[in-house]
């Protein structure tokens, strides 16, 4: 059977640990026996991030810029502990998402596989629900300090004109804490646009909620620009039969709760750490949840949403087996090649995207999978652990059937 054939690569972006070994393996069971693959490829595992000065991630987010797709592996954020486990590093490297994220100005869209055998906790959910978090700014970029003595806090703001504004935040009888975040209007709209494109994209309907009735000035200019954007949106969400629809945080959590799922609900920055973990344990296993990054200008970077998974890893060097789920990576994979086929217009790089998934919930709905799914099966379905090796092969299994 000849390779499927691309057209522009694909920015591939290595990692760490664990999934630094599935790349791999994915690679090398799933996609090049049946893809040309073409890649751009970038090594971000942590060690490389140290001998370039981490330029390499620099020069990964742009080349996601020029290409417009990538795929990503999951990479080491070090703290003090790694700085221990690799004393050769010089520095205490940023996260490489952060400084993707900051490249791209990009959302995150992050959302659960389902299977029939998993069904989440809660009961009424049918659809997946996808979380797009605002990625820059707010309480992640805050500066906070703490006072001993009583005293007043004000807020300045110095234009570049030498106009002045100040508030007062409080005056204390006591020590005290004090924070200060800001959010960029630029950076709110890129949110905007790209919540309304990717709810175009995937045809579900687009939930934002935000606490304008307190935050009365900083998320009602969040609620204002993303009204002003919509204008531009509304009628292909019209034409698509989808909504957009605003209401507050505390409102959205019990809505999301009794809701059906399937649709995206947009969270400021802190929200969406926050509720996006709450959804994916809610609808099973971080394993399964899969997160694409979408710029405002049309740049999509595909990753799992789980970490490196350092236990495995740490297994895995011994000898022994492991039971790593890798669904999330697989998904980021087959996105990242379905995109470059929509871009490029080669449907047989989509239909190949298409199969490997199916292949993926095939293997999966024959109740094969790794020990983290095994806990979770409903009863009445039967389930085996496998694993991470043995899980890929019985996909790899699965897609040669349907490609043949
Ligand atoms: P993690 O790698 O997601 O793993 C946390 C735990 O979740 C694992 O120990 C494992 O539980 C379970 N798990 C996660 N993914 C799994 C999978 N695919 N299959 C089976 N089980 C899975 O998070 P972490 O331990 O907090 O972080 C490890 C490293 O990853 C850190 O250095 C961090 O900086 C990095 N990280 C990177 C990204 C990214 O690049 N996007 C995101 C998050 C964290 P059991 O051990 O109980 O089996
Ligand atoms: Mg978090």
């Amino acid at each position: 059977m000849a390779k499927i054939q691309m057209k522009t690569p694909l920015v591939e972006m290595d990692g760490d640990e664990m999934t630094r070994i599935l790349w791999q393996m994915i690679k090398d069971k799933l996609i090049l026996p049946y893809v040309d693959l073409k890649t751009e490829y970038y090594d971000l595992g942590l060690l490389n991030r140290n001998d370039t000065k981490d330029q390499v991630t620099i020069d990964a987010a742009n080349a996601n810029k020029k290409y417009g797709v990538a795929v990503k592996c999951a990479t080491i954020t070090p703290n003090k502990q790694r700085m221990i486990e690799y004393p050769q590093l010089t520095e205490m490297w940023k996260s490489p998402n952060g400084t993707i994220r900051s490249i791209l100005d990009g959302t995150v869209f992050r959302t659960p596989i389902c299977i029939p055998a998993i069904k989440p906790v809660v009961k009424n959910w049918k659809e997946p629900i996808t979380i797009a978090r605002h990625a820059y700014g707010d309480v992640y970029k805050s500066v906070d300090m703490y006072t001993e003595e009583p005293g007043t806090c004000t807020m300045t703001f110095k234009g570049e004109s030498g106009e002045e504004k100040t508030l007062t935040v409080q005056k204390v009888n006591g020590p005290a804490v004090w924070q200060g975040a800001h959010n960029k209007e630029s950076s709110i709209r890129s949110f905007a646009k790209a919540c309304f494109q990717y709810a175009i994209d995937t045809k579900q309907d687009l939930w934002f909620s935000t606490k304008d009735t307190i935050a009365k000035i900083y998320d009602g200019q969040f609620k204002k620009v993303f009204e002003e954007e919509f204008e531009a949106y509304k009628a292909k969400f019209e034409e698509l039969g989808i909504t957009y629809f605003y209401t507050l945080i505390d409102d959205a959590v019990a809505r999301v709760i009794r809701s059906k799922g399937g649709y995206i609900w947009a969270c400021k920055n802190y929200d969406g750490d926050v509720m996006s973990d709450m959804v994916s344990t809610a609808f099973g296993s971080l394993a399964m949840m899969t997160s694409v990054l979408v710029s405002p200008d049309g740049n999509y970077e595909f990753e799992a949403a789980h970490g490196t998974v350092t236990q495995h890893y740490y297994k895995h060097l011994k000898g022994e087996k492991t039971s790593t789920n890798s669904m999330a990576t697989i998904f980021a994979w087959s996105g990242a090649l379905k995109k470059r086929g929509e871009l490029d217009e080669l449907p047989e790089l989509i239909a190949f995207g298409e199969k490997l998934e199916e292949a993926c919930f095939d293997t999966l709905n024959a109740g094969i999978m790794t020990k983290d799914l095994v806990g979770l099966v409903e009863p009445g379905f039967e389930a085996k652990a496998v694993n991470s090796e043995e899980f890929l092969d019985a996909i790899s299994e699965r897609l040669a059937a349907k490609l043949a």
